[in-house]
């Protein structure tokens, strides 16, 4: 695992997802499968196979400290194309700081992450009036998540940490995106501990080898996001639990 550490020009990207985007680092060790965010690797020169180097931000929190200050108030998303809460974190507290800084300014967050570390965080989150965490999670099949995200937290410690941001009253939601089999299992463990679930369907080419190594085609196929999409979209509302499709 390669580690950089660099400073930064700016911060806040403009986003088409949301206001703005803000990543702390350049690349992800939990190097999914499927990771849209490995076209990053065209711009910043890496060699090493996505998931083998993170390029570490320094300078993040002196950077949103200087852009609040510039940039009109809109909602920030934490990451977009890296893992804000990945284990580099641990030892570099760049996502917390930077959160500290936006909540302290009033600004509104979305957090998305895979990673239970961002408990650590719950009592900055909770000065915020306008923030939520959502965790991606692709399935409640732990086998299948070994398969597409070997280096990311296991299912069950995602639901678990949603379950206590939930209770300690932040806004959590579930990203099932891509979504893949094993899904169905995820509204009964997810009941009360998301306010609402959002669902995607596998948009980039980065994981065929892994459908096809292990027999799985037919879960990347229109038909399994047609209509297994919308019963898991029907068995989220059934639970109570809002739900939308993005496709
Ligand atoms: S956690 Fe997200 S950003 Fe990181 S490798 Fe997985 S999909 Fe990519």
């Amino acid at each position: 695992m390669i580690v950089r550490e660099i400073r930064a020009k700016s911060i806040l990207s403009k986003s088409q997802v949301y206001d703005y985007a803000l990543n702390a680092y350049v690349g992800c060790r939990h190097g999914c499968a499927y990771c849209y965010a490995k076209f990053m690797k065209r711009f910043t020169g890496h060699r090493e196979q996505w998931g083998e180097f993170v390029d570490v931000k320094i300078n993040a929190a002196e950077l949103v400290a200087r852009e609040v200050r510039k940039k009109a108030r809109g909602t920030v998303w934490i990451s977009g194309v890296c893992d804000p809460y990945q284990h580099l974190e641990k030892r570099y507290v760049l996502t917390g700081r930077c959160l500290e800084v936006l909540i302290e300014n009033g600004w509104p967050i979305t957090v998305q992450t895979k990673s239970p570390l961002v408990l650590r965080d719950i009592g900055i989150l909770k000065r915020s009036a306008d923030a939520e965490v959502g965790f991606t999670i692709t399935t409640a099949d732990d086998k299948v998540r070994k398969i597409f995200e070997a280096g990311a937290p296991p299912v069950d410690k995602r639901i678990d940490a949603l379950g206590i941001l939930h209770a300690e009253g932040i806004r959590t939601y579930v990203m099932v995106a891509p979504m893949l089999p094993g899904a169905e299992g995820l509204p009964d463990k997810l009941k009360g501990k998301v306010d609402h679930a959002l669902i995607d369907r596998y948009n980039y080419f980065y994981a065929d080898g892994i459908y096809k190594r292990y027999g799985m085609e037919w879960a990347r196929e229109g038909r399994f996001f047609r209509e297994r999409g919308e019963e898991l979209r029907a068995a989220f509302e059934k639970a109570g639990i809002s739900c939308r499709k993005l496709y």
